[in-house]
């Protein structure tokens, strides 16, 4: 065989470098593990990739995000990436986006064949697994903590999603209950970015496993982490737990596509009082609610007459959620 670019890893006999050369993925969050995966994409011969991070480049970033060097401080994660793997295989289509993932164009996002989540907030993994649910493609997720690391494939409809486990801990559901000024209070000063402890070896070994269930995915071939892996580097321990998709799930359980969910509520009800059962039942953050183009205040009255369907709003969904709504009978 005539050496090229690709002769080593076409020496695999399930290799199928056309249906790479094919595949468009999405990276959410080009930092420790993202670096990491879209190197081993842009390497593998990838088709196109999508990089999206609206973070610039921090000196602290630089023990572990492979992609980037002293000089780049300052400037945004998804352009120097894309600079620098562009140096690594002028094949492969590489877009970057600087902006916030919610703002992805829906045509950038049909354009995306398997999503790569490799964020560091609940807030935006959640959101990746709403998107994943919306355009109905898998998804793999990875997160790492000092010596330890997880990771999950998620096919939408088929396997586990996110919020097919209690995701949403006790301590926020008490918080949904509380009145909405105090907890809108609390979350503004929430919002500073925790650091966390990680490793490049942690990232590398998260980062490794993700871009293998991605070809794996490509290729068709092997068996996929439809469980939840966790990794112990301290002693070099695999551990799966069984994750089983719920009939109830409120985003991809029966009667609950995430498109078009019922919801009961009373005659009279108020907004107010609707969006603290969004937030207990969806596990929302912020919802708001629309109608007919317009964004409900609190104190609204819903009535059977005129408001047939909502569509709700809210920083972890992907795509507003519509609901059909169902009165209760007074
Ligand atoms: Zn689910």
């Amino acid at each position: 065989m005539k050496d090229n670019r690709y002769s080593r890893q076409l020496l695999i006999p399930e290799w199928n470098q056309d249906a790479l050369k094919k595949t468009c993925v999405l990276v959410l969050g080009v930092g420790a593990t993202g670096s990491v995966v879209a190197t081993n994409l842009v390497l593998s011969g990838i088709g196109k990739i999508i990089l999206v991070d609206y973070d610039t480049i921090e000196v602290s970033n630089l023990n572990r995000q492979l992609l980037f060097r002293e000089e780049d401080v300052g400037k945004n994660k998804a352009y120097v990436a894309k600079h620098r793997l562009e140096s690594l295989n002028p094949d492969v289509d590489i877009i970057d986006f600087g902006e916030k993932m919610q703002n992805i164009s829906d045509e950038l996002k049909n354009s995306v064949d398997i999503i790569a989540s490799c964020l560091d907030t609940f807030e935006g993994r959640r959101w990746a697994n709403s998107l994943a649910l919306n355009i109905r493609k898998p998804m793999v997720n990875g997160g790492m903590f000092a010596f330890m690391g997880d990771i999950q494939t998620i096919l939408p409809y088929d396997s586990a999603c996110f919020e097919c486990q209690p995701l949403v801990s006790q301590e926020k559901l008490a918080q949904a209950c509380s009145p909405l000024g105090e907890e809108r209070k609390e979350e503004k000063n929430n919002i500073e970015k925790i650091a966390l402890p990680s490793i490049s070896t942690l990232s590398s070994i998260i980062g490794g496993l993700m871009s293998q269930e991605i070809i794996k995915l490509i290729l068709g071939v092997g068996s996929l982490v439809k469980n939840y892996l966790f990794y112990d580097g301290l002693s070099n321990s695999f551990t799966e737990l069984e994750l089983k998709r719920t009939k109830d799930c409120p985003l991809c359980g029966e009667g609950n596509k995430l498109e078009n969910s019922n919801f009961m509520v009373y005659e009279g009800e108020l907004v107010k009082e609707i969006l603290i059962r969004l937030k207990l039942i969806f596990g929302l953050i912020k919802p708001e609610i629309i109608f007919e183009g317009t964004m409900l205040k609190d104190n609204y009255v819903i009535k059977e007459k005129i408001v047939k369907n909502l569509f709700v709003i809210d920083e972890v969904l992907s795509s507003p959620l519509k609901l059909n709504l169902e009165y209760f009978e007074n």
